[in-house]
């Protein structure tokens, strides 16, 4: 079979690559095709959705926001604080399992349709350089031969002033789910929220024009360990090579018969990761099924179906395609265990959180009528966000012995702020109690209340 290598060429540019590595330039050209419309329609929703969310609020707080300094986190009007990391490390697992899941079934999904490093190049920042230096052969041309004249420089200038907005506008949406957008956008933020946003801002915009596809080649973690969690029953992207070799431009009468393939070199000259998928499959194709939508145009005109097109190698060697195998079987139930258990952790999470400690001092106070005291302080936090009024709590007590003494007031609390109330508990001098006893402080308030163990304390036997 020929092969041939992808028609990169190296920019005078930007010669030099990660970590110093001889780096060929990718000039993708323009494609367009039903996969590209599917990307097109996601990606501007994704976009949307991270430049606006930061600004859309629910009582009062960011849709999304982590806020470090209070360590509270707000989803959609709830706040979710230290206290709830058990949802927190269960929506992780559930990503991180959904990602193995999806990825054993249809490859690199996330790579071609989600991953922010796809959807900001191909959506954004690829437009951009299309709109101020053309298309691939324009920007091929002017790289080679046309540097250092004004046409180059204007070009190359504005595309870069361009590339640095678009980056210090990512960076200030990405640090807005960290710091309210408002505070940040309006110079309120701390010299750490701009300090973020700098860094963020130079990362960002050297990924934009210069790194772009080295990160999937060197620095995702998620390129390497892909190929663990892929078979051959695993969606891939991949060329015909029955149907398409030999490979040629000749159809004349009487010249050797040539395969499907007319090699006019649209599937790689239009490929971001810059390789011949016409080569088999490469650790740098990112599923983005550009070079099907090119393949599928050329073709159409005829009159066949695509050469390069999504399959299984299974598929490709005449065997039946398996979506029930171990692997997507057993991520399937880990996926059902961890989302179960998020059930039960979010139904178990309380908009009250509540601590009872002792009273600084001795364990417990004998009175001059003999009877027992132990006295507490209840911290009470109302988290109740989506309530712009007070709430009232009352505090009550469970597993006593009968003619316990209970003293305690009751407390209104704004919303996310924290009081801290005495609790009194006196028990009277013939109770037959152990010297340590249980009991239960239930802090109740109009919507909800949660229990608190904790113990009174005596020398008296049993
Ligand atoms: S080979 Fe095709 S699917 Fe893979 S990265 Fe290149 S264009 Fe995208
Ligand atoms: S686009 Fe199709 S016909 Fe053209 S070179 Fe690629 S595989 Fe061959």
């Amino acid at each position: 079979m020929a092969t041939q290598q992808a028609p990169r060429i190296p920019n005078p540019d930007v010669p030099i690559g990660f970590l110093g590595a001889v780096r060929q330039w990718v000039y993708p050209a323009k494609v367009s095709g039903r996969f590209q419309r599917v990307h097109r329609i996601l990606g501007y929703l994704q976009l949307v959705l991270f430049f606006v969310l930061p600004w859309v609020k629910f009582h009062g707080h960011p849709a999304f926001l982590l806020d470090i300094d209070s360590r509270h986190l707000y989803v959609f009007g709830s706040m979710f604080t230290a206290t709830d990391t058990v949802l927190v490390v269960l929506s992780l697992l559930f990503g991180a399992f959904s990602l193995f899941f999806f990825t054993a079934l249809f490859g690199r999904l996330w790579c071609g349709y989600a991953c922010p490093q796809t959807v900001f190049l191909e959506e954004l920042i690829r437009p951009i350089e299309s709109l101020i230096e053309g298309d691939r052969g324009a920007r091929m041309m002017r790289d080679v031969r046309g540097r250092w004249t004004p046409d180059w420089i204007w070009r190359k200038v504005a595309k870069w002033v361009a590339f640095t907005v678009v980056a210090v506008v990512t960076a200030g949406s990405f640090v807005s789910y960290f710091v309210p957008a408002m505070e940040l956008w309006t110079a309120q933020g701390s010299a750490a929220a701009y300090g973020s946003m700098s860094f963020f801002s130079a990362i960002m915009l050297a990924d934009f024009g210069w790194f772009r596809e080295q990160f999937c080649n060197y620095l995702c973690p998620y390129a390497r360990f892909q190929g663990a969690l892929t078979d051959d029953q695993t969606l891939v992207i991949a060329y015909d090579l029955q149907r398409g070799e030999p490979r040629g431009t000749s159809r004349r009468k009487g010249e050797q018969p040539t395969g499907a393939c007319i090699d006019c070199k649209k599937c790689t000259n239009v490929c971001p990761a810059g390789i011949d998928i016409r080569n088999g499959f490469q650790l740098e194709c990112v599923n983005c099924a550009r070079c099907v939508d090119a393949c599928e145009g050329v073709m159409a005109k005829l009159g066949q179906p695509s050469l390069v097109a999504y399959t299984t190698i299974a598929e490709s060697q005449g065997r039946k395609v398996k979506w029930v195998r171990p692997r997507t079987v057993v991520y399937a139930a880990i996926l059902c265990a961890v989302l179960a258990g998020f059930g039960v952790a979010l139904s178990s999470h309380h908009l009250i959180y509540a601590n009872v400690n002792r009273a600084p001092g001795s364990l417990f106070t004998v009175d001059n009528d003999g009877w027992i005291r132990n006295t507490f302080l209840v911290r009470i936090t109302n988290n109740h966000v989506d309530k712009a009024a007070d709430e009232k709590f009352r505090i009550e007590v469970e597993g006593l012995p009968e003619g316990a003494d209970v003293r305690t007031i009751e407390v209104s609390i704004a919303p996310e702020q924290t009081v801290t109330v005495p609790l009194i508990v006196r028990i009277p001098p013939d109770s037959k109690v152990p010297r340590t006893l249980p009991f239960e402080v239930k802090i109740v308030g109009a919507t909800d209340e949660v229990e608190v163990d904790t113990t009174f304390k005596s020398e008296q036997a049993l």
